[in-house]
């Protein structure tokens, strides 16, 4: 791995490196459509039909024939056609027919004129206006052409791909079984909620953001709870991760001082890199293999564990799960207040990003320290400061990423 001069890994030469290493792991099943939301479609799908599948009308008016509105006189309206009731009679010249929104236009007509821009006496109709022709039609397949790919492998189902896909008429689709990721938290201070604390001891929060997010990607997760930094246990449970799940996710216990410990457990178990990366908060990661899963060590720090989920391993996760992966856009704002910031890595503070009188503005959320887990909890952005900058003044642009869906 590309490590330069400083010793740390940059943000995209780990990232491309594990992408490189990563396939999709999923094998695919056929599932009815409301039971696939949330997952991830294992391969394109192609229309069956045309959207619309007739011409139809796109409002409540009359149905003409430009010929017949030549002579300028009433038309005789010769009957209605409705939604899901097309018009069957007859339809003689002079004459229009009434027709309701989605009801198919009956063949040979020019243009819908819109109710308002008509008066009725009985039968006879005036129009106000001359139409266009094909003013107000929707035409068979003007939205979606028979065989034309509406979805690509990859897409993740939300409620804006069901209404879609049931449009085609699609019954089941073809989605990736969920990844399965395995989860444990390393020290022994950690003890789990709704116990007490001893002098000494902390909550173990990490494993609660860990699992959320897993939620929100879709994956199966298998919650080993917290290991106390015990060999025999750690290996234990590495074993059993490495048997039964995808993936194993650990936070703490890769820093300096403890990556040793772990480092040997694993150098025995699989390959796992132990990196400093230039990104703060998120120093210490690691990432490799275990017989069969793959595993990632995320540092023990609550708000590095959830930036450096994040940033890397939600992209690695995507790629195993099948799935496209794009990161949220990333926006200019200005800085309402000093930032302080040293060069030497990229610095993912957690900020507020408002909309100010001149565009968009950013605010710190307070103390930036990787253990102040409310920074990240008040946040609703990433303010990204590139690697090298130094301290940002009051008034100087910057990179914002606001929270995507993983966050939010
Ligand atoms: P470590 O990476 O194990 O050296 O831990 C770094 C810091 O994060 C220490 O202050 C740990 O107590 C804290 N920490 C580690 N794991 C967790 C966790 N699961 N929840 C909350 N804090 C943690
Ligand atoms: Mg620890």
């Amino acid at each position: 791995m590309g490590f330069d001069t400083s010793g740390l890994l940059p943000l995209s030469d780990a990232l491309q490196g594990m992408l490189e290493q990563l396939a999709c792991c999923c094998d695919s099943e056929q599932l009815p459509l409301p039971q696939a939301l949330g997952r991830i479609l294992a391969s394109d799908i192609a229309s069956p039909l045309v959207v619309p599948p007739f011409d139809n009308s796109a409002m409540d008016g009359y149905a003409v024939r430009l010929a017949d509105l030549a002579a300028g006189i009433p038309l005789i309206m010769a009957g209605k056609a409705f939604a899901g009731q097309p018009y069957q009679g007859e339809w003689p010249a002079g004459h229009c027919v009434r027709i309701m929104t989605g009801a198919p236009v009956p063949a040979g007509t020019d243009a819908v004129v819109m109710q308002e821009e008509t008066q009725a006496d009985g039968d006879r109709i005036t129009f106000l206006a001359q139409p266009e022709p094909g003013q107000n039609i929707r035409r068979a397949g003007s939205d979606i052409g028979k065989g034309a790919c509406v979805l690509q492998a990859g897409t993740r189902l939300t409620p804006r791909e069901m209404p879609l896909l049931a449009s085609l008429g699609i019954a089941t689709v073809p989605v990736r079984r969920p990844l399965k990721v395995a989860i444990f938290s390393t020290g022994d201070e950690l003890k789990p909620v709704g116990t007490p604390l001893a002098h000494g001891d902390i909550y173990d929060s990490n494993r609660y953001g860990v699992r959320a997010m897993l939620a929100r990607l879709g994956c199966d997760c298998l919650d080993l709870g917290i290991i106390p930094d015990d060999p025999a246990q750690l290996r234990a449970a590495f074993i059993r991760a490495d048997e039964e799940a995808d993936v194993l996710i650990t936070t703490g216990g890769v820093s300096v001082g403890e990556a040793d410990f772990t480092k040997q457990l694993l150098d025995e178990l699989g390959e796992i890199g132990f990196w400093k990366l230039a990104i703060k908060p998120g120093k210490p990661f690691a990432f490799g293999r275990l017989p069969r899963a793959w595993f990632f060590g995320l540092p023990g720090n609550p708000v590095s564990a959830m930036v450096t989920f994040d940033q890397l391993v939600q992209p690695a996760l995507a790629k195993l799960a099948g799935q496209r992966f794009e990161r949220p856009l990333q926006l200019q704002a200005v800085t309402t207040e000093q930032l302080k910031k040293s060069p030497g890595r990229l610095d993912f503070q957690r900020g507020i990003l408002s909309q100010g009188p001149n565009g968009l503005e950013v605010r710190s959320t307070g103390s930036q320290d990787s253990a102040v887990f409310s920074s990240l909890s008040r946040a609703n952005c990433y303010i990204i400061l590139e690697r090298e900058r130094g301290r940002v003044a009051m008034g100087e642009t910057v990179t914002v990423e606001p929270f995507g869906g993983l966050l939010l």
